[in-house]
C-alpha cells in the first residue's frame, strides 16, 4: 500500500540523487512514513478534485499522499533543487495526477494558481506562525487546513484566553477562525529526527470578528495592540498598552474603560473580540 509513497529508502535515494543535506535553517525534516502521511491526509478530509495548497513539499512525502487522495496540489517550495525535482517524483510515483510547483518563499506569495481552498502542510518549524498568518491574510480562498507544527507552537495556536501558553500567536490565529489540536506525531517519522515533538493543528476560517465585521485597518490596529500587550506579558494593560494608547497610563486607562475592559487586566485574559473593542474605543477616542 505504501509503494506510491516515499519510505526511508526512497527518501535516502532522492536526497542522494539531489545531493541534499537537510538544513536546519529551512526546517528541513522529511517524513519517511507512509502511514503518517495517510493519517494527515485523512485528518484533513481532502476531497477528490479540490485544490490543496502545500507549503514546503520537500522531497514530496506529503505531496504524494495528497495526489493519491485525488487532490489538485499547488506546492510552494523555497529550495530550488527540491522544487525542480518534485514534478519528476510525482510523475514516476503518481502518474496522471495534477501538481503545480511554485518555487518561491511562502512568506512572499500573495496569489496562487487554482485558488486553493485547503492548506495541508508539514510546515518549516522556524517560520510556521508567520507563514500561517501570511497565507490567511493574503489568500482569502483558503477556508481550512491541517498543518504539522512543533508541539509547543501548536498548543499556542489553539490556546484559549487564560491559558499559560496563550500569547500573541493565539490571538492573531483566532482573528482568522477556530483552531484545534488534531493529533500527535512522533519525531521518529522524520529524517533527520528533530529534537522536538510535533502536533497536527486544524483550523476553520471564520468571519472577521466584531459587529459590524472588522476591517483590514482594524486588523492592523488589533495586531499592534496584541504585540504591545504580550511584549510585556506580566504588566497590566494600562501599562503595557500605554505606548500605543495615548502615551500615558492615564490615557490608556481611559480607552480601556471606554471599551469595558479592566485596565488592571493582562493581555492573556483578553479574547480577540476584547482586543477589537479596545481598538475601536481608541479610534473613537
Ligand atoms: N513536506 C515535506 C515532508 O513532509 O517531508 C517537507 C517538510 S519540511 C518540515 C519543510 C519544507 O519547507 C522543506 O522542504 C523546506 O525547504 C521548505 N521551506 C522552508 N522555508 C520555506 C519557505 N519560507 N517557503 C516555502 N518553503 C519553505
Amino acid at each position: 500500500r505504501t509503494a506510491r509513497l516515499l519510505g526511508p529508502a526512497e527518501i535516502r535515494d532522492l536526497a542522494e540523487l539531489l545531493d541534499v543535506t537537510p538544513t536546519k535553517k529551512l526546517g528541513q525534516n522529511f517524513v519517511h512514513d507512509g502511514n503518517t502521511v495517510r493519517r494527515i491526509v485523512q485528518t484533513a478530509g481532502v476531497e477528490r478534485g479540490e485544490t490543496v495548497l502545500e507549503i514546503g513539499p520537500g522531497l514530496g512525502s506529503l505531496t504524494l499522499g495528497l495526489l493519491e487522495a485525488g487532490a489538485d496540489v499547488v506546492a510552494v517550495e523555497i529550495d530550488g533543487r527540491l522544487a525542480r525535482q518534485l514534478p519528476h517524483t510525482a510523475t514516476v510515483m503518481q502518474p496522471g495526477t495534477r501538481l503545480t510547483v511554485v518555487h518561491d518563499d511562502a512568506l512572499r506569495v500573495t496569489s496562487l494558481p487554482g485558488a486553493p481552498t485547503r492548506l495541508v502542510a508539514n510546515l518549516p518549524y522556524n517560520v510556521s506562525v508567520p507563514v500561517l498568518l501570511h497565507l490567511l491574510e493574503h489568500l482569502p480562498s483558503l477556508r481550512s487546513g491541517i498543518v504539522m507544527v512543533q508541539a509547543e507552537v501548536g498548543h499556542r495556536l489553539a490556546a484559549e484566553p487564560g491559558s499559560k501558553v496563550y500569547g500573541a500567536p493565539s490571538v492573531k490565529a483566532a482573528w482568522y477562525g477556530r483552531w484545534r489540536i488534531a493529533g500527535q506525531v512522533s519525531r521518529m517519522v522524520f529524517w533527520p529526527v528533530p529534537n522536538v515533538d510535533s502536533v497536527l493543528v486544524g483550523f476553520e476560517r471564520g468571519e472577521a470578528p466584531g459587529d459590524p465585521p472588522a476591517t483590514e485597518a482594524e486588523r492592523v490596529a488589533v495586531f499592534a495592540l496584541v504585540d504591545a500587550a504580550f511584549q510585556q506579558r506580566r504588566k497590566m494593560l494600562r501599562q503595557s498598552l500605554s505606548g500605543v494608547l495615548g502615551g500615558t497610563s492615564a490615557a490608556a486607562t481611559a480607552v480601556l474603560e471606554g471599551a469595558g475592559i479592566d485596565p488592571q487586566a493582562r493581555g492573556e485574559q483578553l479574547t480577540v473580540d476584547d482586543f477589537l473593542r479596545v481598538a475601536r474605543a481608541a479610534a473613537s477616542a
